[in-house]
């Protein structure tokens, strides 16, 4: 139960509703037990002889009275307790994602995206059903079951005692059902999201299959999970199917003990007949809530597992977080980038060794080196994506632990390797985080990434979809847009990771020269695999497995003849 103390804010909130959908669930609870009591006293009149019409009608509007007032109430119940239970799940959706939103790469990097939906949908959903069906059947099972159960010990306390002896098997039948029926939907959910993942990727990746002549094999492997789906499903109606029957089996075998010992009652007039009706009456009501306790204790279960997931994602503390002592409300900062002696480790892999470098405003930085030598990661600790496991990063000589993120992350530009693009209009990944924004301002950027004349070709502009659903753009066309984007915030620093490997050469050089003009009083840092396109920079540092083998400008490091010249020579021959 502790689990569900996350919600506590959430219940203060909604009190009112929810007290209110309780009330009224009571309220139907209570009435519809009167019922049988009218039908006893019709019934019983009738038996005694000298009954008038007036007195049937009397009873039949009674019934009719109580049932119109136990609509009204239902509807009540329904509206307010499902109600809030959605919008509980709503709030805690809400602050899930709002959290995962502050939570640093590492952890995207330990968590499957897969697993992560499943907390926004399966678990979300047992918490909503705990939170809805939950409170209603525990209001059932003591409202409902116990007043049933005194009406009936009301009538005969022995006839009672008979009655109920099959009851507990109902219960259990109903638990081990809950449970199996719970277990069966598990595999029906995995097998469907096995299904579509694997739909998902061959239509991703039909180019490769067809050019491999894959398309019979990826049938084959797609029929034979369409038929485990099935299979799993036609396992989970198995078990659907004896369900209810065996329920009503075991109600039914009440019916006839109360039917034989009843019967003799009714017959040596112990209780009257009508008593006899009522009490059937009651036991059929009684039958759903001693059902209940069995559903509820394995829907408790699970809406506390699902809670405890969620409240496990909720505790997990942002690696990357303010500093405690952040200078004030710092909004702005000039740029002036600094690393003093940073080192740093993935998972105890060290990726960066004492790496030491300035960087001022108006300087435009290169950085070159060989696959896996550690460039992207260590522009990624400039936007502080990670902290430095050893050493430290000034920015205009303050610890850049001590620069709230907001600020710190709005002045610097950066442009992937592979950027994201969403899907929506051009105009609309373009301006992406900048609210208000004008279409002079978007024609500027686009013209400044060399796309601009390319958009104006599509048949929509910049009005055209991209991403996922639209249309597809090529892989030097997706890194513009993305420099764009990048241009379009104004940072302080712009960092460009390899974003323009798929331009070519002479466009990415205009394209570079121009940045070095705009950001002529800013810092602009590149990372490239072509020398050619970092030899304009003021600076150019080399890296190799993690270390600054060489720095200078591009003349004194050919003049070196080490790494750098060799790599030259290399893309020149190429
Ligand atoms: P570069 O940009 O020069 O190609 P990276 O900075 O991407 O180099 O990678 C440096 C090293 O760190 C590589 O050995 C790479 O395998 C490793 N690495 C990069 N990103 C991660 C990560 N998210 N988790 C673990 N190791 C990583």
């Amino acid at each position: 139960m502790k689990n569900f103390k996350t919600l506590k804010e959430y219940f203060i909130k909604y009190k009112w509703r929810y007290i209110g959908g309780l009330f009224a669930l009571v309220i139907v609870n209570v009435l519809q037990l009167f019922i049988p009591r009218i039908i006893k006293y019709a019934i019983d009149d009738i038996t005694q002889g000298g009954v008038v019409r007036a007195h049937l009608i009397k009873y039949a509007l009674w019934i009719v009275g109580l049932a119109l007032v136990v609509t009204f109430f239902r509807f009540f119940w329904r509206y307010f307790i499902a109600g809030v239970a959605i919008r509980i799940q709503e709030a805690l959706r809400n602050r899930l994602f709002s959290h995962l939103q502050i939570l640093g790469l590492k952890f995207f990097r330990d968590h499957r995206i897969g697993d992560l939906m499943a907390h926004f949908t399966n678990d979300m959903n047992a918490v909503r059903r705990t939170l809805g069906f939950g409170t209603v059947m525990i209001v059932d099972i003591s409202v409902l079951g116990s007043l049933s159960f005194v009406f009936m010990l009301f009538i005969s306390v022995k006839l009672t005692l008979y009655a109920i002896i099959p009851l507990p098997l109902i219960t259990l039948v109903a638990l081990r059902f809950a449970k199996l029926i719970h277990k069966r939907f598990g595999n029906v959910q995995a097998s469907f999201s096995e299904l579509t993942a694997s739909a998902r990727e061959s239509i991703e990746g039909i180019r490769v299959m067809r050019a491999y002549n894959q398309q019979e094999g990826e049938l084959d492997k797609f029929k034979e999970q369409t038929q485990e789906y099935v299979d799993k499903n036609i396992s989970l109606l198995r078990v659907w199917s004896g369900f209810f029957p065996l329920i009503f089996f075991l109600a039914n075998l009440t019916i006839c003990i109360v039917l034989w010992f009843g019967g003799k009652e009714t017959i040596l007039k112990t209780i009257s007949l009508g008593d006899f009706v009522a009490f059937q009456a009651y036991l059929g009501t009684l039958v759903w809530p001693i059902m209940a306790i069995g559903i509820v204790i394995n829907l408790l279960q699970r809406g506390a597992a699902s809670m405890g997931r969620i409240n496990k994602l909720l505790d997990t503390v942002p690696e990357i977080v303010d500093s405690k002592q952040k200078t004030g409300d710092r909004e702005e900062i000039n740029g002036e980038i600094e690393f003093r002696g940073v080192s740093f480790a993935y998972n105890g892999t060290e990726v960066l060794k004492d790496i030491n470098l300035s960087v001022k405003p108006g300087e435009s930085l290169g950085i070159a080196g060989p696959v896996g030598s550690g460039k992207s990661t260590l522009v990624s600790l400039i936007s502080r994506l990670f902290d430095p496991t050893n050493g430290e990063i000034r920015m205009d000589g303050t610890p850049i632990k001590e620069i709230p993120l907001s600020t710190l992350r709005k002045s610097i530009g950066f442009v992937p390797q592979d950027s994201f693009l969403f899907s929506d209009t051009i105009r609309a990944n373009i301006g992406f985080g900048r609210s208000e924004v004008s279409d002079s301002e978007i024609y500027r950027v686009a013209k400044l990434a060399r796309i601009y004349d390319e958009i104006m070709q599509l048949p929509n502009k910049f009005d055209e979809i991209v991403g996922e659903r639209g249309v597809t753009l090529s892989g030097g066309q997706c890194q513009r847009l993305a420099i764009a984007r990048a241009i379009l915030v104004n940072p302080k620093i712009l960092v460009i990771d390899n974003a323009l490997s798929s331009v070519d050469i002479e466009k990415e050089r205009e394209i570079l020269n121009d940045l070095q003009k705009k950001f002529a009083d800013r810092v602009l840092i590149i990372i490239s695999h072509r020398i050619r396109s970092l030899a304009g920079l003021n600076h150019i540092i080399v890296l190799e497995q993690g270390e600054i083998k060489e720095s200078g400008t591009h003349e004194e490091l050919l003049s070196l003849r080490g790494v750098y010249f060799n790599l030259f020579r290399y893309q020149e021959l190429e």
